[in-house]
């Protein structure tokens, strides 16, 4: 008969560190599902095709709980409807569960689709600290074809900033007249501070001349720019994960813990509205995220 061997410490201790691991890994999808960083079929596709995975790991409880708007009760019924046991795990389901879970969830959470015939105008946005302006930065350097619209705006130019370049600096008095006189394709109070607006002239005449043009706004000026040019293309930048999302705002260290609270605040809000755009890049690094908005611009071209 087999002697029963006593597990070594060192491999308990390791194998009490792979679970912690696991767990805290579990917990940020789990946040990546409750602020829609993640689609839940992306995390279900993730489950099924390695179910040893993070997400093939993941209960199928915690998986409904953790999306938007779906509590106790709801969970117990659609757990019900599909006839899946509340213990199972993602990567545990069945097809025919499986295939009731993908249709359940692409009813409740409708696959992304761009809207036909959209436009060279452009517009880039997305929750605060995700990177929009580095991305921008780095497509004025890298692609000069491209028109990226410089905005007005009433903030003082920070340490390297060129008026006329980054922004127009303008005081309050400028700004008014200017949307007095319709200058202004959309404007927005960002981040409860500063006005900013995106001049129209400028983006006329670049559309006119064949360019494509880029503009890197906030969500409130995106939906402006959707209404008044509704064929304009719009991207929504996303993090790579919220645990990022927080990890980028905090190691810029230009804001403090309550300015901090407060922008994580409306990056819920802001990554909810993501269904309202027609494309989404995730901003992996800046290099990639630029030029998959260049080849967007060079298919929305053609
Ligand atoms: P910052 O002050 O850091 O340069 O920009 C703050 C925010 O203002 C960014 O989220 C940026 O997308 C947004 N923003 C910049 N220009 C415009 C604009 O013309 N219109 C709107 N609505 N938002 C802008």
């Amino acid at each position: 008969m087999a002697e029963k061997r006593a597990v070594p410490d060192v491999d308990r201790v390791a194998a009490a560190r792979r679970a912690v691991e696991r767990r805290r890994a579990r917990a940020a999808l789990k946040r990546d599902l409750t602020t829609r960083v993640a689609a839940p079929q992306t995390v279900l596709a993730k489950a099924v095709a390695d179910p040893e995975s993070v997400a093939g790991s993941f209960r199928v409880t915690d998986f409904l709980m953790a999306l938007p708007a779906i509590g106790v009760g709801k969970k117990d019924r659609i757990l019900e409807e599909l006839h899946i046991s509340p213990v199972k795990r993602l990567g545990g389901l069945g097809i025919r569960q499986r295939e009731a879970l993908t249709a359940w969830l692409d009813e409740r959470f409708p696959p992304h689709s761009p809207r036909a015939g959209r436009s060279r105008l452009l517009v880039l946005a997305g929750p605060t600290a995700v990177g929009k302006g580095t991305v921008a930065a780095h497509i004025r350097e890298a692609h000069p074809e491209i028109h990226l619209s410089v905005s007005a705006t009433t903030r003082a130019p920070r340490p390297g900033e060129v008026d006329g370049v980054h922004y127009y600096f303008v005081d309050d008095a400028e700004f008014d007249r200017l949307i007095a006189d319709g200058e202004l394709l959309e404007y927005a109070v960002v981040h409860n501070k500063s006005r900013y607006g995106t001049p129209r002239a400028p983006i006329d005449a670049a559309l006119e001349a064949g360019k494509t043009v880029l503009l890197e706004i906030d969500l409130q000026g995106a939906r402006q720019v959707r209404a008044a040019e509704p064929s304009a293309t719009l991207i929504f930048l996303l993090p790579p994960s919220w645990d990022e999302l927080v990890h980028r705002l905090v190691g810029r260290g230009t804001e403090n813990e309550e300015e901090r609270a407060r922008r994580l605040r409306t990056a819920k809000v802001e990554l909810a509205a993501q269904s309202e755009f027609d494309y989404l890049i995730v901003n992996e690094d800046v290099s990639s995220a630029a030029r998959e908005v260049v080849e967007l611009s060079e298919a929305t071209a053609r």
